[in-house]
């Protein structure tokens, strides 16, 4: 399978590897362009230096770039204004800041917090611990056994009480894709406010906050083709507007006293101390990248090996598929599957000898795994360098693992 983009990503070409790299684990990380590579290094050889407070060159390229990346950024997701991006650490990061900086002030005891019980760890725990601080409850969407989100759990379960929904548009572990804007408009219908975790659906997805009318909207640049470390949160800007600073420090004020502060306008108030300029610049490459692509593009790859895949999978009786076994379109390029009597991290290990990188665990989603009734999954995830011989090297991979330890 003749593959136009594979050559632009150097790790997937080590010349001096013993066995060739077959990447199959985009879900946890994507590997990196070297675009993105260069645009890094360029930054930090030709004009590293803090930006913002630098009335010097390089401090104001620094600073240009950075709010050009930010400008990107914004145009990207169709935000309205730039300064309703908020650059974090990672998805991790801005759920947390919603959680800390909108929920703690704008919770009260009894309100509800709702989420589907695929979610991420990451969308899990800052609502749990959200909800222990505010006396509120957390409740839980349950799916059904394609993993899809069943009508009468959202009927029933946004009501007058709910405050946030938060989900992810796309599950990591089962790759279902969320019915989100009617899920927005719903959430809306009761006064909810609503936090999208893009983590798994902007590489892959266009995404229009917009349309959407989301609240909220988080996702990371390391899962698509961007570096690690630099992470995007979206907020209507009304809502950061009223929403207190989550970090507090350099950077991020306006004027300080001994007693008092007052604080930068957006996106300054939430970005305290020195900001990730390099991942920045990272990140506005990685956009770049996706956009030269197109999204179009990407899907018409992954949905052929997705289904390619699945095929090949349904052909092995003793592996088990979980959420949709077949292609459609309401499930992306993630397939979750285990080997009878084999234990994840067994056949992960076995698939590691033949160069073969996949993931295996819970995928930091643990209630879904107790929902599910397994203990962990095995798990491939599809990007746009993929081909179908990875598909083939991972399947033959597979057979050996069954014939050594099945
Ligand atoms: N949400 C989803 C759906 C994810 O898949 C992940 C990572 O796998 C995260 C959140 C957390 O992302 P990060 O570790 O970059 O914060």
């Amino acid at each position: 399978m003749l593959n136009p983009y594979r050559k632009d990503f150097p790790l997937l070409d080590q010349k001096d590897r013993v066995k060739p790299l077959i990447y199959l684990d985009n879900a946890a990380t994507t590997q990196k362009p070297e675009a993105v590579l260069k645009a890094m290094e360029d930054y930090y050889r030709e004009y590293n230096a803090n930006p913002y407070r630098g009335l010097y060159d390089i401090s104001e390229k620094a600073t240009e770039r950075y709010e050009e990346a930010r400008k990107v950024t914004a145009e990207f997701i169709h935000a309205e204004d730039s300064s309703e991006i908020v650059f974090t650490r990672n998805t991790t990061e801005s759920l947390n800041l919603i959680a800390y900086s909108y929920g703690r002030s704008f919770l009260e005891e009894g309100d509800e917090i709702l989420i589907p019980i695929s979610e991420h760890h990451s969308n899990l725990l800052p609502w749990q611990q959200l909800a222990k601080e505010k006396k509120a409850e957390l409740r839980y969407l349950y799916l059904d056994e394609k993993g899809h989100l069943k009508e009468e759990e959202l009927k029933a379960k946004i009501t007058s009480k709910t405050r946030i929904v938060a989900l992810a548009c796309v599950s990591n572990v089962l790759g279902t894709i969320f019915p989100v804007k009617k899920i927005i408009e719903k959430a809306h219908s009761v006064g909810a406010v609503t936090v999208l975790d893009c983590a798994q659906s902007i590489p892959h997805y266009p995404l229009d906050v917009t349309a959407l009318d989301t609240d909220f909207a988080v996702f990371s640049g390391h899962k698509m083709l961007g570096p690690m470390g630099i992470g995007v949160l979206y907020g209507k800007k009304a809502l950061l507007e009223k929403m207190p600073p989550f970090l507090t420090g350099g950077e991020m004020i306006d004027f300080v006293s001994e007693q008092e502060a007052t604080f930068a306008p957006l996106p300054q108030k939430f970005e305290a101390g020195t900001p990730n300029v390099g991942g920045a610049i990272g990140l506005m490459e990685a956009i770049s990248y996706i956009k030269n692509a197109g999204y179009e593009k990407i899907r018409a790859i992954e949905e052929e090996l997705t289904a390619y895949a699945l095929d090949r999978l349904r052909e092995l009786p003793y592996v088990t598929i979980y959420g949709e076994k077949y292609p459609s379109e309401n499930r992306s390029g993630v397939i979750s599957f285990n080997v009878e009597n084999v234990h994840p991290h067994d056949v992960s290990s076995l698939l590691d000898a033949d160069g073969v990188c996949i993931r295996a665990g819970h995928h930091c989603a643990q209630p879904l795994m107790r929902y599910m009734e397994v203990a962990a999954t095995c798990r491939v995830s599809f990007y746009l360098y993929n081909t179908k011989e990875d598909v083939d090297a991972f399947i033959e991979s597979l057979k050996k693992v069954r014939r050594w330890l099945g």
